[in-house]
């Protein structure tokens, strides 16, 4: 059997059971953090993630309440900039017993560090290859998919790089690619050229965020390409209504596509881009609703089950397909 790196170790690809592709435990700014380690999180709570109280706590709440609705598996993409740490992700994962598959990449719009700048596609490919082969961050811990974005400012020369990087990272380890994309931005096929000029197996490359269109022949058209799609965001009022987001999906399930789409909700347990007195507002003002890790299998898979979606379709989105993403086999 095959197996997948969590941040725990190694599992057979069979154990991996119910899983959320795109769930964060954590997403702060680590440079801010590292620069002011006293600049409040979102509880208010100590500077080092790790420490009980704010986002820890909050993070095995996460963990908790995906276990309890028979979630046993996450892939977390939290990135460079989002505040990847692996030593809080083994805590999480070891406090709760919720498998945590981690992600190595850059999630940027366009900013690259000049460290980046000055070196190649090949020498940032280095860097993801070294999480997934040796482990991060000194923890051992090692990545098992590779993270890239691609948002509003569009594909950019510093975001094609980073394409470029994830895709040679591929080639050299077999690792598959999680890309964030923007479907108001029309990102993807520019992404998937990419990936497709590089020589990687496309199969392997999951376009997050598919699920923030409407348009089932837009997502068509993407699959066709042979890539994956998430539906990922179910929330996330502000880029397409829940109702949306559900029409959608029975459309591209309709149309033959359930062996090619994931279901994720994008949540975080705790996010620090915006002061509380704004994230409350977003909140009050419908942007999100429900939008936790929750989610998908509290809300998102009874509504698809009332709609006609079959036991073994959902097992397919939820199960089958992060294993074969993920392992390239199955
Ligand atoms: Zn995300």
């Amino acid at each position: 059997m095959e197996r997948v790196e969590t941040i725990t170790g190694a599992i057979d690809a069979s154990d991996l059971g119910t899983t959320l592709v795109h769930e964060h435990l954590l997403a702060r700014d680590e440079a801010v953090h590292a620069q002011w380690p006293d600049a409040p999180t979102l509880g208010g709570d100590p500077p080092t993630a790790i420490e009980p109280g704010g986002e820890y706590d909050r993070a095995v709440e996460a963990a908790r309440s995906a276990l309890e609705l028979g979630v046993r598996t996450i892939c977390d993409p939290t990135a460079m900039f989002l505040g990847r740490d692996a030593a809080f992700m083994r805590c999480v994962a070891e406090e709760t017993g919720l498998q945590v598959i981690a992600c190595t990449g850059i999630y940027t719009y366009d900013h690259l560090p000049t460290f980046f700048l000055s070196r190649d596609p090949d020498q940032i490919a280095d860097l993801f290859v070294a999480d997934i082969e040796t482990g991060i961050q000194g923890t051992g811990a090692k990545a098992a998919f590779i993270k890239c974005a691609a948002d509003e400012p569009g594909v950019t020369e510093n975001v094609e790089k980073v394409h470029r990087a994830a895709a040679r990272a591929h080639l050299r380890t077999g690792a598959p690619i999680m890309a964030h994309s923007r479907p108001a931005s029309d990102t993807a096929p520019r992404q998937i050229e990419i990936f497709a000029e590089e020589g990687v197996d496309l199969d392997r490359v999951q376009i997050a965020h598919c699920g923030d269109s409407p348009d089932a022949d837009y997502l068509e058209r993407l699959l066709e390409r042979g890539v994956r799609a998430g539906l990922d965001r179910w929330g996330i009022e502000m880029y397409l209504p829940y109702d949306e987001r559900m029409k959608v999906t029975l459309e591209l399930v309709e149309r033959g596509y359930a062996d090619r789409i994931f279901l994720s909700a994008d949540s975080c347990a705790t996010i620090d881009w915006f002061p509380p007195e704004a994230a409350a507002a977003l909140a009050e003002a419908g942007m999100v609703r429900d939008w936790t890790i929750r989610m998908t299998p509290e809300r998102v898979v009874p509504d698809l089950r009332e709609a006609g979606i079959t036991d073994a379709q959902i097992e397919t989105m939820l199960v089958r397909n992060p294993v074969s993403w993920l392992t390239g086999s199955g």
